[in-house]
């Protein structure tokens, strides 16, 4: 069963929705549940309890490094292996990662926090 509600979205947002759709040869509402969809796996993921590998990607201005690295020093028993790359005037981290879903959260969620840094965990390996 579907269900039917008005939601309100910035003309420019559906713009790109509607080219999107046509692209990829689907319908608008098929795009935006495909779209719904990920994002709420994306964000319920490791909040359900299980042991998680993945690719943590950090992008962060110059300035922004130092307390990026403090953060992932903190977390370094879940982080297996790590390298610090440039790019432009950014710093590019890419770690492996190995842990608990919930601490692996928490340090997504400290990353989060830290203005002018970017990140991306990509789970490719669950245990549950
Ligand atoms: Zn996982």
């Amino acid at each position: 069963m579907k269900r039917r509600f008005g939601i309100s979205l910035p003309e420019e947002l559906v713009e790109k929705i509607d080219d999107l759709s046509k692209h990829l040869g689907i319908s608008r509402s098929e795009l935006i549940q495909d779209i719904l969809m990920e994002a709420i796996e994306d964000r319920t993921h490791l909040m359900t309890h299980h042991t998680c590998r993945g690719i943590l990607v950090v992008v962060s201005q110059r300035e922004s490094g130092e307390r990026v690295s403090k953060v992932l020093e903190k977390y370094s028993d879940c982080l297996i292996t790590r390298t610090h790359h440039h790019a432009g005037e950014s710093c590019v981290e890419i770690g492996l990662v190995e842990g608990d879903s919930g601490i692996i959260l928490k340090m997504e969620s400290e990353l989060r926090k830290l203005k002018g840094v970017g990140e991306k965990y990509l789970p490719f390996w669950c245990v549950r």
